[in-house]
């Protein structure tokens, strides 16, 4: 568990960070979303104890970082927002490089490299880090973050730079991470991925929290859901129509049900019944800039 208490930030003019409050929960992932220089990467970095809070308590596993820091990190994997990694190294010998670094007996470090890979579907293990793909730098980073089998993972920005196919296979990939019992804490600027893997999502605005919950109660605060009925008749009626279909819309599911009703009553034909809600991505737009989407 990560425990933020009163956190602020200053960095001589600016307030980065501005008295935030936010548990990460045993096994959960949570998403941290804001717009560029919202305070996600100055947040993770305080609580990886990389940065000193100007005020406020940062908890981890219910140990204070600012006391115990180098105890604590044992415990956490960290992913920075640009890993720049060793080029000259192939990817084993960097890979081994860091399990020293952690003190990881040689062959045990051998094996967990092996296991990773594997699960990671990196097979280019002898290759130079210099010649790797982007999306194969990443893993081979995202590998660096888990060598010492950390509890928590703090990852900033995981898919940035990645293509469609190698970012959904990282975002699988972490929900598999949190179905073995890891606790994940991510940036992101794609909302969507965020929706998809996210227990609970933090909104980030100028250093301050907008929003903390699920996403389901997210939605129900701030989204929108409306129901859709389509339908045909022969007849010419007052209703929308699109594609050859009459459309009713309502966010109600009572006027929803009264629609079947009538369509029932009238020997219409039914075609389609379809909830649509919010994405987050509606839901931040609205937020930040106060715009209906
Ligand atoms: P991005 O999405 O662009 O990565 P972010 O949400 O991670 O942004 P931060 O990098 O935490 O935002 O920056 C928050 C604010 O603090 C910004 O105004 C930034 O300019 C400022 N800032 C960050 N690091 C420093 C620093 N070392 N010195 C001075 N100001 C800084």
């Amino acid at each position: 568990m990560i425990e933020l208490q009163n956190i602020t930030k200053r960095y001589q003019t600016t307030l980065a960070v501005d008295d935030l409050n936010l548990t990460v929960r045993d096994g959960e992932i949570m998403g941290l979303i804001g717009h560029n220089g919202a305070g996600k990467s100055t947040t993770l970095k305080m609580i990886l104890g990389l940065l000193t809070p100007t005020s406020g308590q940062v908890q981890v596993m219910g140990r204070d970082m600012a006391k115990e820091s180098t105890a604590l990190k044992r415990f956490i994997g960290y992913l920075p927002e640009e890993t720049p990694l060793y080029e000259t190294m192939t990817v084993t010998e960097y890979l081994m490089f860091f399990a020293d670094l952690y003190r990881l007996p040689s062959q045990e470090a051998a094996a967990r490299i092996d296991t990773l890979l594997d699960s990671l579907q990196l097979a280019e293990r002898d290759r130079r880090t210099g010649e790797l793909s982007k999306g194969m730098k990443r893993k081979v980073a995202i590998a660096r973050t888990l060598l010492h089998d950390p509890t928590l993972l703090v990852l900033d920005e995981p898919n940035s730079g990645l293509d469609p196919l190698t970012s959904f296979f990282v975002i699988n990939y972490l929900k598999r991470l949190r179905a073995e019992g890891k606790t994940i804490l991510l940036s992101a600027h794609n909302l969507f991925h965020v929706e998809y893997i996210c227990d609970r999502v933090t909104i980030l605005k100028d250093g301050r929290l907008v929003v903390c919950d699920s996403m389901d109660a997210i939605r129900q605060s701030l989204g929108r859901r409306e129901y859709e009925v389509y339908f045909r008749s022969y007849e010419k009626l007052e209703y929308v129509q699109e594609e050859g279909n009459y459309v009713f819309r309502s966010p109600q599911i009572s006027e929803m049900a009264r629609m079947l009703e009538t369509i029932s009553r009238h020997n219409w034909a039914l075609v389609n019944l379809a909830v649509r809600e919010s994405a987050l991505e509606d839901i931040y737009v609205k937020l930040m800039t106060g715009k209906k989407t």
